[in-house]
């Protein structure tokens, strides 16, 4: 006989993993006990050498769905005697080691039931077990225990007891575990507070007003949705109008794949994307067909995902068409999460606003994600991934937290071999956008009881987010420019440590000579990096309005190539403005007044766009690119000329190329396969093995497909795969370059 010992590490709390382990022993009989406590789960089991070796071999082998382990400590001593096998009480003390689990979409077993006319649970909208249901958005404090989730002043009902007491049930330890008798339950108002009905009513009355018409906001895991028909064009018009957003595209819901099809196509990896317990919303490509034009006006793309929560399947299921989906806030500010704050904020947007008793802890937006150069890559890493850790494939020297930037902001915790990502924050601009940022750092910061000893932030002396680092005095502060961070994000999560090229495209970031950096060919390891090219500089006309007018980048490069001969030439970017406006404009560029330079690759595709007169002014940041990835295609294999000397990647010869060139449809295209010429060119200069994309242009999925073809195998293409390659992957980078600084 012999007494084995488990510390296992990782996210295995509240996704069924002790009952899992219960089954195991019993069915072996061997004695002992499991118990959660803040570092995982211990386990202690006494029997013979082979049947010990049997459960462990078990306990990997078959382990449920959503137990990520990411370390085990396996011991042996001498057998103490147990009686029984048991499942002991949570330990709350203790460094805070363990992860938290992310929010899971509804499972089939649970769906099924949900759609049970039989069942007691049949549509009752809160329904999970132990494989799926809310966490993240609904843990107040670890352990992850029933009385610290938003669902402890919920007394469970006898027959929830039972289930949730019995190691053999689907739903032992569900701490969420719930029906219509005990649980959380719905309630629908008009938007002026009055309310109407409760419950399955609510749902009844609810689904009615949408396919009349109406624009609800109907609250969710992570915070509120706003929803309507999307193939009503008057309501999804409506919609817009009513949150001043112009153009921005929506997300829609659908039923299930079937119904996807009718409206998109979609490849294997999209489908799997879609149909994950991730439920993410997936860029996919449109087809003609019923949806509002107003849904994504312009686009050929459009964002699509399936029900995840209960409540979501039972509105889909009744409804005939797919629903916008899109997240209940003013623009620009975080999303709504609470009921009072839904009057206050929503209810100017919405005809009806449907609400439920358990209160969202924290905020989590859909997560998005778009198959780029062949892989899965997240565009917005938050529910269903959150804040599942980053692994490194060495330990950090510091406790550091990464402040991260401006744009898509999340933040990160990192300890020993992991980071830890917040939930998408979101651009930090408004007031309560910036209170979200303080509140959920603090939040992460409490819920693992972490002190970082190092804060790092990017070096742009104006974002929120640096002054926030630098405000706080507790821990060593460090900046770490942010195409670097760009760069070491790519590498860490790729595993490497060798020096790389490091390629950052992106809009905008602050480089360490206090100009706009943008268009960066960095040679680095995780101690720093050379710069070793960089794109032609431009002036940006008129400041943070070029990156809101792509006609004025244009304009800017035109100044460049002819100087004040240009403004006898007619193109549609010229025509867009007055001829007193081009005079000043001319001024302003001769003399640098307000307009700062800039190396970005970002602002090339606005170029581009306002060149061939596809957009002047964008309605959202990444619009011009987005239209212009549209009209490429693979079938034109050439590109335009440029030119490198001195560290600098001349666009010049390609733009004078692309002015001149007669074959406009064909423009799009040619200058994409230029940019993956310079990529080329770039890497072979570098002679390094190892090429690492990072930055929003890289979210081009043409560019990057041609870029990894056209490198490989040559040389070792890294991409995002596990955080966003725009500025929601800066945390990380500057998460692993401040963690490894010797202090
Ligand atoms: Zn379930
Ligand atoms: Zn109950
Ligand atoms: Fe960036």
């Amino acid at each position: 006989m012999r007494r084995l010992i488990l510390r296992i590490n990782g996210a295995v709390q509240g996704v069924g993993f002790r009952p899992f382990v219960y089954r195991i022993a019993k069915e072996l009989d061997l004695k002992g006990y499991v118990l959660n406590d803040t570092n995982g789960v211990v386990i202690e089991v006494e029997g013979s050498p082979e049947k010990l070796d049997t459960f462990l071999l078990r306990l990997n082998k078959d382990r449920p769905p959503l137990a990520h382990i990411f370390s085990q400590e396996i011991s042996y001593g001498v057998p103490i005697g147990f009686r029984d096998f048991s499942i002991k009480e949570s330990k709350g003390d203790g460094t805070r080691d363990v992860l938290i689990v992310p929010d899971i979409a509804t499972c089939d077993q649970c769906r099924h039931e949900l759609l049970d006319p039989g069942d007691r649970r049949y549509l009752y909208p809160f329904i999970n077990c132990t494989n799926c249901g809310p966490r993240f958005t609904i843990i107040e404090r670890l352990p992850y225990d029933r009385a610290n989730t938003t669902m402890k002043n919920f007394t469970m009902c006898p027959e929830c007891r039972i289930e949730y007491d019995d190691p053999l049930n689907r739903r032992f330890h569900a701490q969420p575990n719930a029906c219509p008798l005990c649980g959380p339950q719905v309630r629908l108002y008009r938007s002026d507070g009055t309310l109407i009905s409760e419950k399955r009513d609510a749902i009844r009355l609810v689904l009615k007003e949408i396919k009349n018409g109406a624009v609800a906001a109907v609250k969710g895991i992570g915070g509120f949705h706003l929803i309507c028909d999307a193939t009503n064009d008057k309501s999804v018009r409506l919609l817009r109008e009513r949150k001043r957003r112009q153009e921005k595209p929506f997300a829609v819901m659908f039923r299930d794949i079937a119904h996807i099809r009718e409206h998109a196509d979609i490849s294997v990896m999209e489908e799997a994307l879609l149909i994950s317990p991730e439920r993410p919303v997936v860029l996919v490509r449109k087809k003609e067909g019923t949806l509002s034009p107003a849904v994504a006006p312009g686009l050929k793309s459009l964002g699509a995902f399936l029900p995840y929560s209960p409540l979501h399947h039972i509105l889909l299921d009744k409804l005939e068409s797919p629903v916008v989906a899109t997240s209940g806030n003013l623009s620009d500010e975080p999303i709504v999460k609470d009921n009072e704050d839904a009057f206050d904020k929503l209810a100017a947007f919405t005809d009806y606003i449907l609400v439920h008793d358990r209160p969202v802890r924290r905020r989590c937006d859909d997560s998005v994600v778009k198959v780029i150069g062949g892989f899965p890559t997240p565009l917005r890493r938050s529910r269903g991934y959150a804040p599942l850790p980053i692994r490194l494939p060495f330990k950090l020297r510091n406790k550091v937290l990464a402040a991260g930037g401006f744009y898509k902001n999340t933040f990160a915790i990192g300890f020993e071999d992991k980071v830890i990502m917040s939930q998408h924050i979101g651009d930090i601009e408004t007031v309560d956008a910036i209170d979200y940022y303080d509140e959920a750092i603090r939040d992460i910061c409490n819920i693992y009881d972490f002190k970082p000893e190092v804060i790092v932030h990017d070096l742009h002396p104006a974002y929120e987010t640096t002054r926030w680092a630098l405000s706080q005095e507790a821990a060593k502060r460090v900046g770490v420019q942010h195409h670097f961070a760009h760069v070491v994000s790519c590498m860490a999560e790729n595993g490497l440590s060798n020096e790389v090229l490091g390629i950052a495209w992106d809009g905008t970031g602050y480089g360490d000579d206090n100009t706009l950096w943008g268009g960066e060919f960095l040679v680095s390891d995780y101690d720093g990096y050379k710069r070793l090219l960089n794109l032609r500089q431009i002036r940006l006309l008129g400041g943070e309005m070029a990156i809101k007018e792509p006609r004025r980048v244009a304009l800017s490069i035109l100044f460049e190539l002819f100087g004040e001969e240009c403004l006898g030439m007619d193109m549609p970017a010229l025509r867009s403005f007055d001829k007193k406006e081009l005079d000043v404009l001319f001024k302003a560029w001769k003399l640098g007044i307000n307009s700062p330079y800039s190396s970005s690759a970002g602002r090339l595709f606005d170029a581009v766009a306002a060149i061939l007169g596809l957009r002047q002014r964008l309605d959202y940041e990444g619009q011009a690119a987005m239209m212009v990835e549209d009209l490429y295609s693979p079938d034109i294999k050439d590109a335009y000329p440029f030119g490198v000397s001195n560290g600098v990647v001349d666009w010049g010869p390609m733009f004078i190329a692309m002015l001149g060139d007669r074959e406009k449809e064909k423009i799009p295209s040619r200058f994409i396969n230029t940019l993956s010429e310079i990529v080329l060119k770039a890497a072979r200069t570098a002679g390094l093995k190892d090429v690492c994309l990072s930055g929003g242009v890289f979210q081009n999925n043409p560019l990057t497909t041609q870029v990894i073809d056209m490198l490989s195998p040559e040389f070792n293409v890294f991409t995002h795969r596990k955080v966003p390659p725009n500025d929601g992957c800066i945390a990380l980078g500057q998460a692993v370059a401040g963690g490894m600084k010797r202090l």
